[in-house]
């Protein structure tokens, strides 16, 4: 789709090109057909690298990279700090906490809870010295969201990624941290009601669309219910997402569309010289006690140059 005309970009917020390439090659084509801007995330230096190559005819990719709180490990710790140092990644994450509890490493014992916070606390400085946004990964550690929401509110952005509610913690978070923007994908449409609530409790202007894929496939509605539809997710089912949030916001699903583009309108790969225009300007209204007095505006309004006039290095 040519996105000269006004039809708002979809934006897939969190998905992995690299895994998803390995599943079902062809999403590169559908990726470019639809218009869709994403950021892709990767956990290490080879998947950004793989990313790049992937993604290199799909026009508006972004990458984030980050080291994964299911294996809490520094391996790709200086790779991550000369990226985030040298204007190639445009956020930090996947990051965060994850106590699902389904490994060792996710078992929230005092010393799997030890492991996430150094890696943690490793990526959360480094965003804070490099001006750039985070991505969120969170399962089961709602608390250590909280107890951090005072330094995530000084960062020029925080997606939670995949965010599955409650919707009273997403408005008391968002109170605390006002650039917070909260990631919606397939769990929505497969029947998770507390990321629903949160859909529709939160303002348009913290709202984002993902399909985190290949990692959340579609699955089939009643009566059938929960059948997967196919083994992966990928691009095309971000019009699930975005006419999923129509619905329960009772909106149309352009103006939903719209409201999640106005966020991250992005075309190209993040370099040195596109991260500076994707992200709100870090403003005093947040620097500080971030809990009290309004959210500030942000102006997402300027675009990175198109591709083909940025100095990106993988084409
Ligand atoms: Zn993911």
């Amino acid at each position: 789709m040519d996105q000269s005309d006004d039809t708002p970009m979809p934006i897939d917020a969190h998905f992995h090109a690299d895994d998803l390439f390995a599943v079902a090659p062809g999403f590169v084509d559908e990726y470019r057909e639809l218009g869709v801007s994403g950021l892709a995330s990767v956990h290490d230096d080879a998947g950004l690298e793989a990313t790049r190559r992937i993604m290199a005819g799909a026009r508006a990719a972004l990458v984030s990279f980050g080291l994964h709180p299911q294996l809490p490990r520094m391996d790709e710790a200086d790779a991550l700090a000369a990226r985030a140092a040298s204007g190639d990644i445009a956020a930090v994450g996947e990051c965060g906490f994850d106590f699902y509890g389904d490994s060792p490493e996710t078992t929230r014992t005092p010393e799997a809870e030890a492991a996430q916070r150094a890696v943690f606390e490793y990526q959360l400085e480094l965003a804070e010295r490099s001006g750039l946004p985070v991505v969120l990964h969170l399962r089961r550690a709602d608390d250590l969201l909280f107890e951090y929401a005072g330094r995530l509110a000084r960062l020029r952005a925080v997606i939670l990624h995949s965010w599955p509610g409650p919707a009273n913690e997403a408005l008391d978070f968002l109170r605390r941290c006002p650039r917070a923007l909260f990631s919606f994908g397939l769990p929505l449409c497969n029947g998770n009601r507390k990321a629903a609530a949160s859909a529709a409790a939160l303002p348009a202007s913290a709202l984002l669309t993902e399909t985190d894929a290949p990692y959340q496939p579609p699955r089939s509605p009643a009566p059938e219910g929960g059948r997967p539809l196919r083994a992966w997710s990928t691009t095309s089912d971000l019009a699930r997402v975005a006419s999923r949030i129509a619905e329960i916001r009772g909106e149309g699903e352009r103006a939903v569309m719209a409201a999640v583009e106005s966020k991250m309108s992005a075309r190209g790969y993040c370099s040195a010289t596109t991260a500076p225009t994707l992200w709100p300007p870090l403003g005093s209204a947040c620097s500080g006690s971030a809990a009290s007095g309004p959210p500030p505006r942000w102006t997402w309004s300027a675009r990175a140059s198109d591709p083909s006039s940025s100095s990106t290095s993988t084409r």
